[in-house]
């Protein structure tokens, strides 16, 4: 497995680096529409370039990580942000206008667009570019300057970007940061006007926690278990196959990934088949299977089977898609699609986020035991529902919250742009993707024009006998 060659940052040279975007910040105020159009287009021209170097580093950080994978996930997804906000940035800085009310007319109101400053973006390693470039463009259109700290353990990946962002942009525009959690810390510790991070609630809650001194203000992308809803009326082998597609996907190591599947009791055999049927059909060997990806380290992967041999011993029932290549696979730290069926709720694999190509399928009696299993538990980043009728749908939906949706298909709402993406309660607070990315790293500015002539005059002492009369139309109903 590939050992981490990133570079610590030393801590007092984060606040100078800070310092420095600051100045640059204060001294050059807000970007132009052309220089942040410039910038998006030389990042979105880097990327496509790179897409080859990006493809091979991943590659080589997970020790196999499927190239069409991340040119599917890593790299289409920052080019088409990029082409988003270049097309759609004119009308997102534009002033906005808004009403004043009668009582306040002749004068005029409006929204100022600016941006907030430097902005610090932590980032994970499951999607190493996507989950730092994403992020780096929203803020780029919105103007403002950016330290990232990617992932130590994708250290060919951060490497790469250091050197990409480091010929794009000055220092005091775009700084990349190196180094683990302790850097990491100190790093959150950074008074930004903005953090934004992605990755593990347990982090998140130390990240919101140093923000907290500064009171700077934080986007959390994080964690959860993604649960999918299998409704009475849904296309077995059609749903089957799209589950197994998003879920194995990355070996199921995407924050997004369907957790565990809840199905009508009569159909959870139909749906075992048809699941194993589908990954045979996506992934007909295993063994070196270059489309197939690893998990990532040791640690994952010891963690992943460990949580397999505890639902073994507690008697779960589980079914492993090619048992035979299990042995060589291990060699290439790749975990053969698996299904746990009618796991015990005290299990780690129904406890914690499973994070691998590992999924777990519990029986519902009624469509309301299965709302009422997801909402009693924490909420998750994702929800899906597969079925055709609208009020079964709209049972699942109202009755259990989550931070998106994708009806009848797995991640989907993920990759389209105009959707904010974010998670709620422990998984996430705050959304980007789009303009709501774009809002997140701006400050919407109140900005009071007053007219000639000012009606507030009846207002001021000594108040007149009118007052009355006036107080009346403003309380008018
Ligand atoms: P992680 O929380 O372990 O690490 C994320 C980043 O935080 C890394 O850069 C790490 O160096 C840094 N870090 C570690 N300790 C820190 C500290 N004390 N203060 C500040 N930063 C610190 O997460 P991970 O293992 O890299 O990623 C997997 C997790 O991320 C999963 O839980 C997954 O669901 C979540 N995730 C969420 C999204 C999303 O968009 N919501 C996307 C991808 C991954």
């Amino acid at each position: 497995m590939p050992t981490s060659p990133a570079v610590a940052a030393p801590f007092e040279s984060l606040a100078a680096m800070l310092k420095r975007q600051r100045d640059a910040f204060a001294a050059e105020g807000a970007p132009s529409l052309d220089q942040r159009r410039a910038d998006l287009t030389g990042l979105r021209d880097a990327v496509k370039r790179q897409a080859h170097a990006i493809t091979d580093a991943i590659a080589a950080d997970f020790g196999g990580r499927a190239r069409h994978e991340t040119l599917l996930a890593e790299v289409w997804p920052v080019h088409a942000a990029a082409r988003h906000a270049l097309r759609r940035l004119p009308r997102w800085m534009q002033p906005k206008r808004v009403p004043v009310g009668l009582e306040f007319w002749p004068s005029r109101a409006e929204i100022l667009v600016q941006p907030l400053g430097v902005i610090g973006i932590i980032a994970p390693w499951n999607y190493p570019v996507n989950l730092a470039l994403a992020p780096l463009i929203a803020a780029l259109a919105a103007g403002n300057r950016v330290m990232l700290k990617p992932s130590e353990l994708t250290p060919r990946t951060s490497d790469l970007l250091a050197k990409m962002l480091g010929q794009l942009f000055p220092q005091d525009k775009v700084a990349v940061v190196q180094g683990g959690a302790e850097v990491g810390a100190a790093f959150a510790g950074l008074p930004f006007d903005h953090l934004f991070f992605t990755g593990s609630t347990a982090v998140g809650r130390k990240v919101m926690l140093a923000a907290a001194q500064n009171l700077t203000p934080v986007t959390l992308e994080l964690g959860g278990k993604s649960p999918c809803v299998i409704g009475p009326d849904a296309k077995m082998s059609e749903a089957a196959l799209r589950i197994a597609t998003g879920k194995l996907f990355n070996a199921g190591q995407t924050c997004i990934a369907p957790d565990y599947v809840l199905v009508p009791r009569e159909k959870l055999e139909d749906l075992v088949t048809a699941y194993a049927a589908a990954a045979k059909k996506l992934y007909p060997t295993l063994r070196g299977n270059a489309d197939y990806t690893a998990i990532l380290n040791d640690r994952h992967y010891a963690r992943l089977t460990a949580a397999l041999a505890e639902a073994r011993e507690a008697g779960a029932r589980i079914l492993s898609i090619d048992p035979a290549s299990e042995g060589e696979m291990a060699a290439e730290h790749k975990i053969a699609p698996t299904l746990v069926i009618e796991p015990r709720d005290d299990l780690t694999l129904m406890r914690e986020e499973i994070f691998g190509p590992i999924l777990p399928v519990k029986a519902y009696d009624r469509l309301d035991d299965a709302v009422a299993f997801i909402a009693s538990r924490p909420r998750p980043l994702a929800l899906y529902y597969f079925g055709v009728w609208a009020e079964h749908r709209e049972r699942v939906l109202a009755g259990a919250h989550s931070g998106g949706v994708t009806v009848n298909d797995v991640l989907t709402h993920f990759v389209v742009e105009d959707l904010p993406f974010g998670g709620i309660g422990p998984s996430g607070l705050g959304a980007y993707h789009g303009e709501t990315g774009f809002q997140t790293f701006s400050h919407r500015r109140a900005v009071y024009h007053q007219g000639p002539i000012d009606p507030k005059f009846f207002l001021r002492p000594p108040y007149s006998r009118i007052f009355p009369a006036i107080f009346r139309f403003l309380m008018r109903n």
